[in-house]
């Protein structure tokens, strides 16, 4: 037997012992759970910044941006007869990384005839489905002491839903005074996962992210901290409440997450100027945490904490809330600027 076939029947004998201890539920060796693996045709995406199209059907679709403009995945595919994702969760849930590349190669020589002028465009949500949408609080040193409240001794974590997903220049609708009226800025760099993660060490839990986008934790804070017992999750997640983009960026383009810069300006005026170097807890803690409680997916986001500047750090005199007509735009190094507005909307309307 030659090296190559001898190769392939040693691995083809360690996989199958694999999935045999996987269906009969007997693998305990913790390190080697084909979970903590990457199985299957997963491919993480690499060298790309994405964005999403808002199309004239109404569907978002994937956009790449390259130096000529961006690439209209959806329409390169249809026209080249090329399978291909059609949505970042598809991109990251499917693992699809490879199919993306290849309708990118087979876009080359073909002049500008599947790119549109990004200024043309009307932005999608960059996500629709994830399976988790995690936010940690109180992340921050200096945010921590704007707001009197001790470091805290591991990541508080709540959640947002789908729902609240919104897109880059979307206008986020104001609640009914009575539901809501204390609302506030939260800028935030955003992970996306780009495979599972289940119990990671600190040392390896970078090595599961696909790339970091500019996010916002928009937050009523008369729901978050007045209602009785404090309904964080229920302040966090009105419609629209987590708005992310313009762009993903692939995590070979970012480099260390934790020394980037963020701005939050409110009509022009700059209110947050941080660096996720002031995290409490960083990236790689974050990521490895939550994977000890609960498995992390591709496509997962984690929203990672915002740092101080926010209204709600102001002496109770000095806080003014966001009102209709707001412009608010998030900065993060790398990750571009997300932009949106605060809207009454009438009964009806769509927010997005
Ligand atoms: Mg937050």
């Amino acid at each position: 037997m030659d090296n190559s076939r001898r190769d392939f029947f040693q691995k083809s004998t360690i996989a199958a012992a694999g999935m045999i201890s996987l269906t009969s539920g007997v693998s305990k060796a913790e390190p080697q759970d084909p979970d903590h693996m990457a199985l299957g045709p997963h491919e993480m995406v690499k060298g790309l910044t994405l964005l999403s199209i808002r199309q004239k059907d109404g569907e978002e679709t994937l956009g790449v941006k390259t130096p000529e403009g961006i690439l209209d995945v959806r329409a390169a595919s249809k026209a080249l007869k090329k399978s291909a994702p059609l949505t970042l969760d598809d991109l990251l849930q499917g693992g699809k990384a490879a199919e993306l590349n290849i309708l990118i190669a087979g876009t080359r020589g073909k002049g500008t005839r599947f790119l549109v002028d990004e200024s043309q465009i009307t932005y999608g949500r960059l996500f629709q489905k994830p399976g988790k949408i995690v936010c940690v609080g109180l992340n921050y040193r200096n945010h921590a002491k704007e707001i009197g409240m001790p470091f805290p001794r591991v990541p508080p974590l709540f959640n947002k839903y789908n729902n609240a997903l919104a897109a880059h220049r979307c206008n986020i609708p104001v609640p009914p005074r009575d539901i809501s009226y204390k609302l506030d800025y939260e800028t935030e760099l955003l992970v996306v996962m780009g495979k599972t993660a289940r119990n990671l060490s600190e040392a390896d839990a970078l090595n599961y992210v696909a790339g970091y986008c500019t996010g916002h934790d928009f937050s009523a804070r008369d729901l978050q901290l007045e209602l009785p017992n404090g309904q964080w999750m229920i302040g966090k997640t009105l419609d629209n409440f987590a708005p992310i983009g313009p762009y993903f960026v692939s995590a070979d383009l970012v480099g260390n997450p934790n020394e980037l810069k963020l701005e939050t300006r409110v009509n022009g005026e700059l209110r947050q100027s941080s660096n996720t170097s002031d995290f409490i807890f960083n990236t790689q803690q974050m990521i490895s945490y939550i994977s000890k409680h609960f498995p992390l997916q591709p496509g997962d986001i984690i929203f990672t904490g915002t740092p101080e500047g926010v209204i709600l750090g102001k002496p109770k005199d000095k806080q003014v809330w966001l009102k209709a007509g707001d412009h608010i735009e998030s900065t993060i190094e790398k990750l571009g600027t997300l932009q949106f507005s605060l809207a009454l909307l009438n009964q009806g309307d769509s927010a997005l």
